[in-house]
């Protein structure tokens, strides 16, 4: 089977690598100019003449980022099956499409408002009481296209300093920590769900993973299972969705925003889980069996970025797996990532904190049960 990858990133390179030992050759079609991927056959997207080359090549299709053109996936989509399908990157390409999807399935989100001016941000900061946080409805990712609001007197900077002509308002939640839930939907409408991760962010990027939560409910992770089973079964998906949330105090569950694809908050299931994200996803689009999800044992993903730091010294560190993309340092760029597996979380986190100490400008790692 001859799969076909939109998008060339390190997404794209760690599904080739899950892909080679079930005789998965890869084609990634790059729309953006600069593919990282490194392996495979790697096309980059131009014109059409590229693109039939690309789908002549290509049993189906699959993508690792979802800021493509809707009309490229649906053209694509009349000639080779594509998981998943283009409804999903449709709706997940905008913030304001994917919340009236999580209203219609109930599934609750921070208190929000659609503003198209200055005046119409102010407006809503003092409905929803600030702090709140703007955020552009289209393009945005990693933190960027975003701002905080302390006073709905900031609005006209804060207007200025995203200059989209479209925002989603909402109200700054008060979390306890941030966590992600990652499922995998076959073709035949099986679920399977992973245990769920605590995720620290700093300045919108992703820096730590856990999972999993020595302190997490049954029922948390269920409710988890239960909101993400309702986006898979309505957008009739196949393949790895995940779903960034907010926990509260009360262990209550907050949608924050949700991705078409293998994402770095399961990153952790290269070592941690029994199948990965990235293989599971590969058995779902091409209707194998789906992998079991269990963690094997507490593990911590640790991001790499902007600098390499020492890299045999990572490696020293027992039951250390580093996962390098073979990209050149720059700052804020995710150049690769550490999977931590350890017995217990205590020994994880002094694991976690000399791993921290290895890597430049890395931030204090803090989690929420320590
Ligand atoms: P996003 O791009 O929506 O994932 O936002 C990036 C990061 O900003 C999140 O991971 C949170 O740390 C923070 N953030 C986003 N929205 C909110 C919110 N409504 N309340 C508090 N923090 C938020």
């Amino acid at each position: 089977m001859n799969i076909g990858v939109l998008g060339a990133g390190q997404l794209g390179r760690m599904l080739a690598l899950a892909g080679y030992p079930l005789a998965n050759r890869f084609t990634f079609l790059d729309t953006t100019g600069h593919p990282s991927a490194g392996i495979g056959d790697v096309m980059v997207y131009t014109d059409q003449h590229h693109l039939a080359d690309f789908l002549a090549k290509v049993d189906l299709v699959t993508y690792e980022f979802e800021h493509l053109p809707v009309a490229l996936v649906q053209a694509i989509e009349e000639v080779r099956p594509v998981y998943p399908s283009s409804e999903a990157i449709r709706v997940c390409q905008n913030r304001a499409e994917e919340k009236a999807l999580f209203d219609r399935l109930g599934i609750p989100t921070p208190a929000y408002r659609l503003v198209e001016s200055a005046e119409e941000l102010e407006a809503a900061a003092r409905e929803l009481g600030a702090p709140v946080v703007a955020k552009s409805v289209t393009e945005g990712y990693d933190g960027k296209g975003q701002a905080v609001l302390r006073d709905p007197a900031d609005a006209a900077d804060a207007w200025r300093a995203i200059g989209h002509p479209r925002l989603i308002v909402e109200a700054f939640v008060d979390f306890v920590r941030e966590v992600s839930i990652i499922a995998v939907r076959g073709r035949d409408g099986e679920v399977v769900f992973y245990p769920m991760a605590e995720n620290q962010h700093v300045d919108g990027i992703l820096r730590y993973s856990l999972a999993p939560m020595p302190d997490l409910d049954d029922s948390v992770q269920q409710t988890a299972d239960d909101y993400i089973r309702a986006l898979l079964d309505e957008l009739d998906y196949v393949g790895v969705l995940t779903l960034e949330l907010f926990q509260g105090a009360d262990g209550s569950l907050l949608a924050n925003e949700m991705a078409p694809r293998v994402h770095n908050s399961g990153h952790w299931t290269m070592d941690g889980a029994v199948t990965s994200q990235f293989e599971n996803h590969l058995r779902a689009i091409q209707g194998l069996p789906l992998g079991d999800t269990a963690a094997r044992m507490p593990t911590c993903m640790v991001n790499v970025i902007g600098q390499e730091g020492d890299p045999a010294a990572i490696l020293a560190i027992a039951d250390a797996h580093l996962h390098r993309y073979d990209k050149s340092e720059r700052t804020g760029r995710k150049l690769g990532h550490v999977n931590l597996v350890a017995n217990s979380h205590g020994e994880l986190l002094s694991k976690v904190r000399t791993c921290a100490a290895l890597l430049p400008e890395s931030p204090e790692p803090r989690f929420s049960f320590e």
